[in-house]
């Protein structure tokens, strides 16, 4: 039984919310085929039948729009049914002194009993048949909650708790700057989080850069595709562009121009594509490029809403994310990417407005863009698909 997050808040979207949640977890679980999922105004129902409860838990905690599930059983609406189950549970869960308590409540409003009645009735049917236990209503070692509801009595002592957040699609739809780093993954996850739906866009640069660099943020993806479904992966060769770049433009300044350039490409792609903003795994002060200055430098050449998840975020939080989601072991093999090789030894850390402008009239910007976006390449990338096979172990345990 599952408790929808935020969306009990949401008044009269509620209705796309629950729609949009429901697809969400028949999506995940679309590799276990006896199981229903039923999507209901205050609750969302998941009904096993024969599938393993370990790996349907373990995909529906991935799933953002859920607040916490029950894994529960349904019976009769019989009061000698429910007082067996309820018993046979605390029997269960009994440890020597152990205290319970159970919590009832009641959507069918023609059942015999009331709430109180019910809780009454069961305690102490427990009490009289557990030897040993006792009540504790405010900290109760078991806790046992029945619902009663118009399609049966839910029993459940175990909560589980959800992702949170709001599903993905209720949010609209953005692209992700994806590096092969680790703070561009846990931005994606918190967009996701957000409930907006990603497209991934990945600049790379060959023969600069290897096949494995790519397929390295190729495989980030499909970690990320857990928690949103299928990903689109727009790979953008960017050679080109980092040569003349390097050729034409002043040391101190080929970080930001290189920069200024993914941005307007990226966000082109973003208008293409009708999404409505570009997110980026960019944090204050983490870096060289990262400073207000620069981020103002870059962020001149694009109306686009430019959205930073991780902007005031302390590295150490960032790493916390990417082990909770599981893209840090990843994010740190080492395969360059195409920014770490083209960055110079020394790049300005205040890059001026005015200059940035002045230096990048020395490229042809708009040929330079409409050859990058005319090369561009689409994957349509799964939750779980491989792309890195060099060293299996590393990912068995991530897919
Ligand atoms: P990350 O850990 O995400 O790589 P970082 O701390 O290494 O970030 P930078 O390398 O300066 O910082 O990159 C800042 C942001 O620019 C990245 O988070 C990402 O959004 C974007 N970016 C960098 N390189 C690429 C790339 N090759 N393709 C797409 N986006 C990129
Ligand atoms: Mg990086």
């Amino acid at each position: 039984m599952v408790r929808y997050g935020e969306l009990s808040t949401k008044g009269k979207n509620r209705k796309d919310f629950i729609k949009q949640l429901g697809r969400n977890v028949r999506a995940v679980l679309h590799q276990f085929p006896t199981v229903e999922v039923k999507p209901q105004r205050d609750r969302l129902h998941v009904t096993l039948n024969n599938e393993d409860d370990k790996q349907v838990i373990t995909a529906l905690q991935g799933v953002f729009g859920i607040e916490n599930f029950y894994p529960s059983i349904q019976i009769d609406k019989d009061m000698a049914t429910i007082k067996k189950v309820v018993l046979q549970m605390a029997r269960e869960q009994y440890t020597s002194g152990a205290t319970f308590k159970i919590n009832t409540r009641r959507q069918d409003k023609n059942f015999e009993y009331d709430t109180n009645q019910i809780n009454n009735i069961l305690g102490d049917y427990v009490l009289s048949n557990v030897a040993g236990i006792s009540v504790d209503v405010k900290h109760p070692d078991i806790a046992i909650r029945v619902e009663i509801r118009m399609n049966g009595a839910f029993i459940s002592s175990e909560i589980i708790h959800g992702a949170g957040g709001l599903p993905v699609g209720t949010g609209g739809r953005a692209t992700m700057m994806l590096s092969g780093g680790i703070d561009s993954p846990v931005a994606t996850y918190l967009a996701m989080k957000r409930g907006v739906k990603i497209d991934m866009i990945h600049f790379y640069s060959p023969p600069y850069t290897g096949e494995q660099a790519l397929n390295k943020a190729k495989q980030l993806t499909s970690v990320l595709a857990k928690y949103s479904g299928n990903i689109q992966f727009i790979q953008v060769p960017f050679t080109e562009v980092q040569e003349t770049i390097k050729e034409k433009v002043p040391e101190g300044y080929l970080m930001t121009i290189q920069r200024r350039m993914m941005l307007r490409i990226a966000a082109q792609i973003t208008q293409d594509r009708h999404c409505s903003g570009v997110f980026t795994g960019e944090a204050l002060g983490q870096v060289a490029s990262q400073t207000l200055e620069s981020m103002l430098a870059i962020n001149d050449v694009t109306t686009m809403p430019v959205l930073r998840p991780l902007v005031s975020m302390d590295k150490e939080d960032i790493i916390k994310i990417s082990k909770d989601i599981k893209t840090f072991d990843l994010s740190i093999l080492p395969f360059e990417d195409c920014c770490t090789i083209f960055t110079p030894p020394a790049p300005k850390t205040r890059p001026n407005l005015e200059k940035s402008r002045k230096f990048e009239a020395y490229i042809d910007v708009d040929g330079l863009m409409k050859r990058a976006i005319d090369n561009i390449k689409i994957t349509d990338i799964k939750a779980g698909e491989e792309f890195l096979n060099q060293d299996q172990d590393v990912f068995a345990e991530l897919l």
